[in-house]
């Protein structure tokens, strides 16, 4: 026969029991109701480009006669540039996914700068808006690094591509580079609308999206992932920006790896 003592401890150990149980309730929940949160977000990133790679191939197949080759041009312009976008989006989150699981590997090689900013502002160029305009840093021909490669194109791309993307039509981006003595500092510099002052703390923060900006299409994610992979390699990240005004941002990184 169980004494009071024991019989009290039975029940203690039940309602533990169920605690655990329902607190691994409430923890699978949350996980899925994050899953199901970033399921949206990545159809409804990609949705707006699809269909509109799906209309410009439309079009381009519709214009076959030779007097319409600048009509399809544009049509597969547009569609190299859309896929561009998604691949860029795609390279985020499996960043995110590499950083995550602790697997982000990274390789130094040795590559003239200019290399890297003319691929990442040709590319560019195809996103700009009716009359933006980015211009290309004027002292890098001579600049050599030894970095990771794809890491300073990922982190260029999502700069570049936000300055276009938070920026109207008609205005100036500068690529502006300064070599110092073991860092290479990369300034994008845009006149567009700035993030509101209440906002900049969080604008690391993963999925983080200032209010001024919902309307462009975006996931969040890039600046995150940008900070994390430059860290990890000895780099850094910083802004300043005014609302209505435009916003700098600056990278930094080392020119020489002293791992070897
Ligand atoms: P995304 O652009 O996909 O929303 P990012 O991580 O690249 O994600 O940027 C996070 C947020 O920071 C953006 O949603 C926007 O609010 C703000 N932001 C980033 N770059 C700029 C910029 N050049 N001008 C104004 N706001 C910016």
């Amino acid at each position: 026969k169980q004494t009071i003592k024991e019989l009290k401890e039975e029940v203690a150990k039940r309602k533990e029991a169920e605690y655990k149980i329902k607190e691994s309730l409430r923890k699978e929940r949350e996980l899925n109701e994050l899953k199901t949160k970033f399921l949206s977000l990545v159809s409804h990133e990609f949705k707006t480009p699809l269909s509109g790679i799906l209309t410009s191939a439309t079009l381009a197949g519709k214009y076959t006669e030779t007097e319409q080759q600048d009509k399809r041009e544009k049509h597969l312009k547009t569609i190299q540039s859309k896929v561009k976008y998604l691949n860029n989006i795609l390279n985020d989150f499996l960043s995110i996914e590499r950083l995550e699981s602790g697997k982000a590997s990274y390789k130094f090689e040795v590559f003239p700068l200019s290399k890297v900013v003319n691929e990442v502002i040709y590319n560019a160029n195809m996103l700009l808006k009716d009359g933006q305009k980015i211009n290309y840093p004027s002292n890098i021909d001579e600049i050599i690094v030894d970095f990771d490669e794809k890491i300073l194109e990922l982190s260029l791309t999502n700069l570049i591509n936000n300055a276009i993307k938070y920026s109207p039509e008609y205005t100036t981006i500068d690529v502006v580079v300064i070599p110092e003595k073991e860092n290479i500092c990369i300034q994008i510099i845009d006149e567009g609308m700035g993030i509101p002052q209440k906002e900049q703390k969080y604008i690391f923060n993963r999925y983080f999206r200032a209010e001024n900006a919902l309307l462009d299409q975006g996931t969040g994610i890039g600046l995150n992932i940008v900070k994390s992979h430059l860290e990890n390699l000895g780099g850094t990240i910083t802004f300043e920006s005014e609302q209505s005004k435009g916003s700098i941002f600056t990278i930094s990184f080392p020119t020489k790896n002293h791992t070897n």
